[in-house]
């Protein structure tokens, strides 16, 4: 029976169908987000930060920012934490009502996950009774750091009918592939290539020099909840999403360089925020004057 038999088609279309839906900034995302938030680390948070680490991690954060991507078939019930899948065309986000799970268990969301990881080492990090270890504090500190990343990528905050892009088929170029994975990663891979010379160091020291006051984080804002605020972020993606993912990428469409040259500038200010308040974030978790300042 040859490849071109219906029945074949018809198996490369299921097996297509059942694809899992793609996590997040793509490897090289989560490098430039872990990477620059590292810069901006405090010694105390640093020195938190790498006795955390696991020893593949070489002492290096972003070697391990994208951890939960490769375990999530290992790790079934993380698959959800790295996204949030709002009413369709409604451009809004409402934490009681979009951080649930596809079957409505709440909070597993990824902001539901960003507050409950940096609960776990905040609740460490405070408790002087080492016996009392309750969590696996190296997987918390990489999962942290990753959904950090996740809820700057504008489409990880998108529409549940499309799956946040995912069903949105669509070329890049020439190349065939889908919306939510345009974002993740390949507008960051042709940046790379077209403007960076293939070189991602060379993509971050250029992130990082656009960096302003106005990247800093809002927890000082009414809206947050103390160390740790992942609501205002997933506001501004759902809206991105809305402004720039979504627009002009219908189902078919073929984006180019109109769409590839507008939008860079939106992915780079993302990952820079990202990594600015995950510093910010972890500046706060790992803080040892916490606790007297707040007394
Ligand atoms: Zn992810």
């Amino acid at each position: 029976m040859g490849f071109f038999e219906p029945w074949w088609i018809m198996r490369v279309f299921i097996v297509l169908l059942m694809a899992p839906r793609i996590h997040g900034w793509g490897k090289e995302g989560h490098y430039v987000v872990c990477k620059i938030a590292e810069n901006y680390l405090t010694e105390d948070a640093l020195a938190a930060v790498k006795a955390l680490l696991p020893d593949r991690a070489e002492g290096d954060l972003a070697a391990v920012c994208s951890w939960p991507d490769e375990i999530r078939f290992h790790y079934r019930w993380s698959s959800p934490l790295h996204y949030i899948d709002t009413p369709d065309f409604r451009c809004n986000y409402q934490y009681c009502r979009d951080c649930h799970d596809s079957v409505g268990r709440k909070d597993r969301c990824v902001t539901g996950a960003i507050y409950n990881y940096t609960m776990q080492l905040m609740q460490e990090h405070d408790d002087t009774d080492l016996s009392a270890v309750k969590y696996n504090l190296t997987e918390a500190l990489m999962f942290l750091s990753h959904f950090v990343g996740d809820v700057h990528q504008p489409l990880h905050v998108g529409f549940t009918g499309d799956e946040g892009g995912n069903t949105i088929i669509i070329r890049w170029y020439r190349r065939k592939t889908n919306l939510h994975h345009v974002w993740d990663t390949m507008i960051i891979e042709s940046a790379l290539k077209t403007f960076y010379n293939s070189d991602l160091t060379t993509m971050i020291k250029s992130i990082q020099n656009n960096i302003t006051d106005a990247f800093a984080d809002e927890c000082s804002s009414e809206n947050c909840k103390g160390t740790v605020c992942p609501d205002p972020y997933a506001t501004e993606s759902i809206n991105l999403a809305c402004k720039f993912a979504y627009r002009n990428a219908t189902p078919g469409s073929t984006l180019g360089d109109d769409y590839f040259l507008s939008r860079l500038p939106v992915v780079e200010r993302r990952l820079a925020q990202s990594g600015v308040r995950l510093a910010a974030l972890l500046n706060r978790i790992f803080s040892k004057h916490k606790s007297i300042a707040s007394e």
